[in-house]
């Protein structure tokens, strides 16, 4: 049996029942929106790269992605800047938590797109002269990625900006180094809509499997990113994307990803497979509980762990 008949064999209700009876975590509390959410929830999906989307029990629960939309709007920035997008934010992990009011040393530029400050300046520089052209490119290119039109939660959008005044202070201090060239304003309303964009666990999948596939849509067929693009990103969420659990979850799961503080987790096999997690309990590097068990379960059942050995 090759992996694509192993992943259409895969039990994904029998590995929801495996991590259900995790309990530990909290919700977060950081908006309203996200304060509400069901701890039961517990959607998983997986993509394989012929398209084939599978899905358990709550798999079409839907949610904000939050930083789970980081990898992608750092996709679409490289894609719009030819790349150059490189020179404008770094790439090496932090140790620190996601929001941490701190730049890298010497160019002023954020760490990494995977942390706040990253994410505000990557979705900064997106194609679109004004902050309402640069969210609808980045809300075209989330749906491309995910193969259907998202909608932006409007009340989570609007949280976000209200709440959001540790990203506005990120933002200053970016356009006080001269990294960020927009206004703060701005910055912090383009990046908190795409926050605010609703998936369910199989378009979050669709998305990580377009990244695993070298930037095209398995199911649509489209290219939304080149293949080079693709790399650059997904090498990034192997050092960066579970912020100061990245060393941990590469090696207990072995499979870049990105966590998110509403409970979704995206990952991306190269060559292999896409696949999302959905369980708001979080442990104390806001990655899901549940999320993380099910992906460790998930790369040894399917033995996806990027460093495995003979
Ligand atoms: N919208 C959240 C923030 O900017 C995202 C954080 C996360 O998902 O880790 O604080």
């Amino acid at each position: 049996m090759n992996l694509a008949d192993d992943v259409r064999s895969y039990d994904l209700d029998a590995l929801r029942e495996r991590v259900l009876p995790e309990t530990s975590g909290s919700v977060t509390e950081s908006i309203p929106q996200l304060a509400e959410a069901d701890p039961d929830l517990c959607g998983i999906a997986l993509v394989a790269l012929d398209g084939e989307v599978r899905t358990s029990r709550q798999g079409e629960a839907a949610f904000s992605i939050q930083s789970a939309v980081k990898p992608f709007v750092f996709a679409l920035a490289l894609q719009d800047t030819g790349r150059a997008a490189l020179e404008r934010v770094g790439i090496e992990p932090t140790g620190e938590a996601f929001d941490a009011v701190k730049l890298e040393s010497g160019t002023g530029r954020p760490p990494n797109p995977m942390v706040n400050a990253g994410a505000l300046l990557t979705s900064s520089i997106v194609d679109g002269r004004d902050a309402g052209a640069r969210s609808e490119r980045i809300a075209a290119g989330l749906s491309a990625f995910a193969g259907r039109p998202l909608q932006v939660d409007e009340e989570v959008a609007a949280a976000e900006q209200r709440l959001g005044d540790r990203n506005l202070a990120l933002a200053h201090l970016m356009r006080s180094e001269g990294t960020l060239r927009v206004e703060a304003e701005d910055a912090i309303g383009v990046y908190g809509r795409a926050c605010a964009t609703l998936v369910d666990a199989s378009a979050l999948a669709v998305m990580g499997a377009t990244l695993a596939s070298g930037g095209v849509n398995p199911c649509t067929g489209e290219r939304v990113v080149s293949p080079e693009v693709a790399r650059d990103v997904i090498s990034v969420m192997a050092t960066c994307g579970v912020y100061d659990g990245s060393g941990r979850w590469m090696r207990e799961v072995g499979v870049p990803a990105k966590s998110s503080v509403s409970g979704a987790i995206v990952l991306a096999s190269p060559g292999f497979l896409g696949a999302a997690i959905f369980s708001p309990p979080l442990d104390d590097q806001g990655t899901s509980v549940r999320g993380h068990r099910a992906s460790a379960l998930l790369s040894a059942d399917l033995g996806l762990h990027a460093f495995r050995v003979p």
